[in-house]
């Protein structure tokens, strides 16, 4: 066989994601299988949107063809539903990787999850996207032939797949430019040859597409008689959607359901949004945007090549997807379309960058998405609990992004707190009106999980005293402690960090009492001190604790426990930072171990106690052996002694 020869026809395997998807989309999305038609004409509406914009700067990329659309044909001999655009298209390089294989980055540990939860759940394999391969829900056979705008006609490409292992490309010639899906229809999906149930899904799911959708006319029966046989049987085509960008128009003539379709046909989410705000300025900025607020984060959130950004148009000509110029980061979970009359066509992502227009355009809708927010807070609360679970840490990143909107997100965080079930659904205006009379300071504690958290010696004064305190366990809340000092007028303290301002904790009694006892034990606190040598910065008399015998806190001005394993466990370097000892001057231990100063037994028992504490903080012991070592010989002794 020629070179030439094998480029004509060849086989090729799915990659083993695809494989994996098509057996979840064919297995989990069976019951809502219509969905197809939304993806494969959303598909073919980016197309469009594409050849739109080449032919901007290059309209020789129109040919002849200029008038840009979907046809849908049926079959019903044959039992084909078929598709056609005369979008951008695709050459054979490309149709190999794009029905081939997957890039999103992060797929394979998704897949993963959800073929463990042998998810029967479409909305999780929604959030992921499923696009093209969801043909095969309805068709055992796929045919795809395309032809790239402006390559020969000989460059054409036909794909095809049975949605098993493989598919095979051929190079054929197609005159006309763009792409056309057949689907050899399933015998139980014979209802999709039925012209009358097209109309009604393109309706439902695609009625915002801004290119027309053509489907043949249906003929009204006519006696046969009357049949004029000189007329010939032209086939006449009629436009079946509205075929008007969807944000173009004016918000009255919107339905609720409208609104709802443009979100999934942007998003490639299957769930309804949660929220969204449409807007047309004008003035000295004139545009249109249309932002949603997903319900359920993609499944790539937090990774760092997850698409952001939103979708671009220049007066209703699609310029890009995934304008990351247009939201700070901290919001890349918001969809939507921007669509300015005040940039030009021909601007390229290199323009985007340090352009006036783009930033005013940025801090317009970061505005509008922060105020839509505020807004649900206040009037949705059930609504907003739901974003806040679903996208709160995402927004807790803008605390240290955005300097300018900080006082805003600041008040829209939420927290788990001692005084909350085990829910996030405090603001810091709400901890606020409850701080207690000579309460100046916001406390919180950060750790692992909120339960670790909960449960922290330092605590214990503060639910004594029946003081709020915040419990952080996000991974981001480290940074977000950082970046907020303070939130109107109240500075944020961690509660174990430095010392407790007395003031707060207790009365003058009590404060008189504890000065007491704090010169009383001096020698028992310098003596463990020494016992304990360089693994602690300083050993003192404490008085957070209640009902454990000591504790460890870090300087105010060195980095918490939390912090640094967190920092160590990035790969940073960073000073290592020993922690301050403090013993509670009332828990019989500490007494005994007054007593036992300068006796042979009273080095290993401040060890232990040291220990102890480092392991009440979530930190793991330097030599964990040792410690399991002293506890068994203080056991045995304490069985010997019985
Ligand atoms: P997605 O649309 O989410 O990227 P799909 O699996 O639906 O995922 O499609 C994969 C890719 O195949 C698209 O990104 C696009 O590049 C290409 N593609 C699909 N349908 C068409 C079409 N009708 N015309 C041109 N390219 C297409």
């Amino acid at each position: 066989m020629t070179a030439a020869a094998a480029a004509q026809k060849q086989t090729c395997g799915f990659q083993a994601e695809v494989g994996q998807v098509l057996h979840l989309v064919t297995h989990s999305l069976y019951s809502n299988r219509e969905i197809f038609l939304r993806e494969l004409i959303s598909n073919a509406s980016d197309a469009l949107d594409k050849l739109r914009f080449l032919a901007v700067s290059e309209p020789s990329y129109l040919e002849n063809d200029t008038e840009l659309g979907i046809h849908i044909e049926i079959d019903k001999d044959a039992k084909t539903l078929i598709l056609r655009d005369n979008g951008i298209g695709m050459d054979r390089d490309e149709i190999i990787a794009h029905l081939g294989t997957i890039a999103k980055s992060g797929t394979k540990e998704f897949l993963k999850v959800l073929s463990a939860q042998q998810s029967k759940e479409s909305l999780l394999i929604g959030q992921f996207g499923v696009g093209f391969y969801s043909s095969f829900i309805v068709a055992d056979t796929v045919t795809v032939r395309s032809r790239k705008a402006g390559l020969a006609a000989e460059a054409g490409v036909e794909w095809q797949s049975t949605g098993e292992s493989d598919f095979s490309v051929e190079t054929i010639t197609k005159a006309t430019r763009g792409t056309e899906v057949i689907l050899h229809l399933k015998e139980d999906a014979a209802e999709f040859l039925d012209s009358w149930r097209i109309k009604s899904l393109i309706h439902k799911y695609s009625d915002h597409i801004s290119f027309p959708i053509w489907m043949q006319k249906e003929e009204m029966p006519q006696a046969d008689e009357e049949k004029d046989e000189n007329v010939s049987d032209a086939v006449v085509f009629e436009t079946v959607n509205r075929a008007q960008a969807l944000w173009t128009l004016p918000k009255s003539k919107i339905t609720d359901q409208e609104y709802i379709e443009f979100y999934k046909h942007i998003s490639h989410d299957f769930s309804d949004p949660l929220a969204w705000a449409h807007n047309k300025v004008e003035g000295k900025l004139e545009y249109s945007s249309l932002l949603y607020i997903p319900k359920n984060p993609p499944f790539d959130l937090y990774q760092r090549e997850t698409s952001k950004g939103l979708k671009l148009y220049v007066k209703r000509v699609f310029i890009m997807d995934d304008a990351e110029q247009l939201l700070p980061m901290y919001l890349r979970f918001v969809k939507g379309v921007i669509d300015s009359n005040d940039l030009p066509l021909n601007v390229s992502r290199e323009l985007l960058q340090n352009n006036a227009v783009i930033e005013s355009l940025r801090s317009a809708t970061t505005r509008r998405i922060l105020d839509t927010l505020e807004k649900m807070s206040k009037e949705e609360a059930d609504k907003y609990a739901e974003f806040w679970k679903a996208f709160g840490p995402a927004l807790k990143e803008g605390i240290a992004e955005d300097f300018a909107n900080k006082d805003k997100i600041a008040a829209l965080l939420r927290f788990e707190t001692t005084h909350s079930a085990g829910k996030a659904d405090v603001s810091l205006a709400d901890y606020i009106a409850r701080m207690k009379d000579k309460q100046d300071k916001i406390y919180y504690v950060t750790a692992d999980s909120a339960a670790a958290a909960r449960h922290s010696p330092q605590l214990e004064i503060f639910k004594q005293k029946d003081i709020e305190v915040l419990l952080l366990s996000d991974r981001v809340d480290e940074w977000l402690v950082v970046h907020l000092s303070e939130f109107e007028g109240k500075s944020l303290q961690s509660i174990a960090k430095g010392m407790l301002d007395l003031d707060t904790f207790a009365n003058e009694e009590e404060k008189k009492a504890h000065e007491q006892i704090v010169a009383e034990l001096k020698p028992l606190a310098e003596a463990v001190k020494e016992a304990l040598g360089d693994a602690v910065k300083e050993v003192r008399i404490s008085h957070r604790l209640t009902d454990s015998p000591a504790c460890v806190v870090a300087d105010d001005n060195d980095l918490g426990g939390h912090v640094q394993r967190l920092l160590k466990a990035a790969g940073q370097a960073m000073p290592e930072s020993k922690p301050i000892l403090e013993l509670n001057p009332n828990h019989p231990i500490v007494k005994r171990l007054d007593l036992d100063k300068g006796t042979e037994q009273f080095k290993q028992w401040s060890q232990i106690l040291l220990s102890q504490a480092i392991l009440a903080d979530g930190a793991p012991l330097v030599d964990p052996a040792l410690f399991v070592n002293q506890l068994n010989d203080l056991w045995k002794d304490l069985l010997a002694a019985h």
